[in-house]
């Protein structure tokens, strides 16, 4: 499969974790230690909504905004709750959905995931939908069935062109914030059999332009190695992207990996 197809994406996931007023240094200073020109690679940092504003002021073409949530509301009775316009009107252009960490302690079930995959689009924000297995699901030797359904479920009754405006994001649960990453071969497998389900259920023009990622304890360290497979097309990083000396280096060799 060649990657010539598609654009690496690096994206940070700051999760529930720094201030709005810590956005405009931490902007600064990663503007500094990133490449001026990354051609082939989309940086991205997904923030709380709280920080949407800020990102926005802070606004630079190399970075991308991202949400972390959104509702699957257009508007109205849903206290708490923000909608696709209002990330859009703050300058958001991707949006996480579907996170493990939303499914487990928010009940974001693939029927909600699917809607709020259905309303992004809508408004043409890119949905960085993430799929991923239990530990459990791991050794019972289901992790492909379950990645399966979750990706069949989010992506139900979009149009193939819709489908192509997807970014998957490949997340083990037992590798989220536990600092135990896939092996490049594991995180490998699994990106490239989403990739023969989209050729599948699509075609192999869908399936060569999804860009897919992965995430679970990726860092400095590790992430030559899974940037280096052939399905897998940048990153989703959490731990190392709080902190912009290892944010930079993922990113640097992501820009290689174009
Ligand atoms: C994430 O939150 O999406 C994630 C991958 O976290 P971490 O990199 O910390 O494992």
């Amino acid at each position: 499969m060649n990657k010539k197809y598609r654009r690496v994406i690096i994206a940070g996931n700051w999760k529930m974790n720094k201030l709005p007023s810590e956005v405009k240094p931490f902007l600064e200073e990663l503007k500094d230690a990133i490449p001026e020109h990354t051609p082939g690679c989309s940086i991205v940092l997904c923030v709380p909504a709280t920080h949407l504003a800020s990102m926005s002021r802070e606004k630079h073409r190399r970075i991308g905004i991202g949400a972390q949530n959104v509702s699957q509301f257009d508007k109205g009775a849903h206290t708490g709750e923000i909608s696709v316009d209002m990330i859009d009107d703050l300058g958001a252009r991707y949006c996480i959905v579907g996170h493990s960490e939303r499914r487990a302690d928010n009940g974001d079930t693939d029927e909600i995931v699917n809607a709020k995959v259905h309303a992004l689009l809508n408004r043409h924000i890119t949905p960085i939908l993430c799929v991923g297995e239990s530990l459990e699901q791991r050794d019972r030797g289901l992790t492909i069935e379950h990645i399966t359904y979750q990706v069949k479920a989010a992506l139900y009754g979009l149009e193939p062109e819709q489908v192509k405006k997807v970014v998957i994001a490949y997340e083990p649960i037992w590798a989220i914030g536990t600092g135990r990453t896939a092996t490049d071969e594991q995180a490998q497998e699994v990106c490239f059999a989403i990739r023969e389900l989209l050729r599948r259920e699509y075609s192999a023009m869908v399936s060569r332009k999804v860009c897919i990622l992965y995430g679970g304890s990726m860092n400095a360290k590790n992430c030559a190695g899974l940037l280096a497979q052939p399905d897998i097309d940048g990153g989703l990083i959490g731990g190392a992207s709080l902190k912009v000396e290892d944010f930079a280096v993922i990113v640097r060799e992501g820009s290689r990996a174009e």
